[in-house]
């Protein structure tokens, strides 16, 4: 099956698969020998919310930055979107992370001296979008801060700037949204609210979620916990309720020690 991208002489044929995102032996191995994710098989469906968990050390930073066309595997191939990555040149791997990838780190990473509109508005200006200032706000909108839009970053709390980069996140309709320890920097009761609203992203607005956190409790948010260690998915939880992941995490820690 396939859909259409763009108009005209652009128009690029695409296979539509229900997988947002694929990971096909995807492995990263550095000089000397030293592996830091054996070759991992993984799909994630559309409209899906994936909590990636282990041990410091197990890989998950390795897996997100390989899943997200943020560093390129040593074997295996990635799909976004149907789209496989390792064909890429940088430009154009670099157009697919603005376009098709949104990101949320645990720093915020907002731009200061732009208004909080402004940043919103950022992947959509970087790839060319200068018409559509109702896209941002509607993302605004989307996580409760509409009417704090011509404020700057610095005039919000941490969890309401948080808020803000998810926003951004999902402005450009992303196959997939990476969240690496998106609540890490927050008090538990702010980190709820952050982690509700991704599960609304998922949920209401169908988008795609894969979020690297060593808390249980963020876990429990999830459709489902993929646990590695040694750079291997050790084990596998749909559903995951936060004891079961405490637990699971409790015995990963012991076989790594
Ligand atoms: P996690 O995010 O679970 O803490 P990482 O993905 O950061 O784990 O790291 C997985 C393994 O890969 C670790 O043993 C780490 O030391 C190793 N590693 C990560 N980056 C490099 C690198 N640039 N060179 C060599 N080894 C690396």
């Amino acid at each position: 099956m396939f859909r259409r991208r763009g108009s005209g002489a652009t128009a690029v044929a695409e296979a539509v698969e229900p997988d947002a995102l694929v990971l096909d032996g995807v492995g990263r191995s550095y000089r000397r020998g030293a592996v830091a994710l054996e070759p991992v098989d993984l799909a994630v469906p559309r409209g899906r919310f994936l909590a990636v968990m282990g041990p410091s050390g197990s890989g998950k930073s390795t897996l997100l930055q390989c899943a997200a066309g943020l560093d390129r595997p040593t074997s295996g191939t990635v799909r976004i979107g149907g789209v496989a990555i390792a064909p890429l040149g940088e430009a154009a791997l670099t157009r697919l992370r603005r376009e098709r990838v949104g990101f949320v780190f645990q720093a915020h990473n907002l731009v200061p001296s732009l208004s909080v509109l402004e940043n919103v508005a950022l992947p959509l200006l970087l790839g060319g979008v200068t018409d559509d200032a109702g896209r941002a706000l509607r993302a605004l909108d989307s996580v409760g801060l509409g009417e704090r839009g011509t404020d700057r970053p610095a005039e919000l709390s941490g969890g309401q700037q948080q808020r803000v980069a998810i926003a951004r996140a999902l402005v450009t309709s992303p196959e997939v949204v990476f969240a690496d320890e998106p609540t890490g920097a927050l008090d538990p009761a702010t980190a709820q609210d952050v982690l509700a609203l991704l599960r609304q992203a998922v949920d209401r607005d169908g988008h795609t979620v894969v979020m690297v956190t060593h808390d249980p409790a963020a876990a429990a948010w999830a459709d489902e916990a993929l646990f590695l260690a040694e750079g291997r998915i050790a084990t596998r939880l749909t559903r995951p309720d936060s004891a079961q992941v405490h637990g699971i995490m409790r015995n990963l820690g012991r076989r790594a020690a």
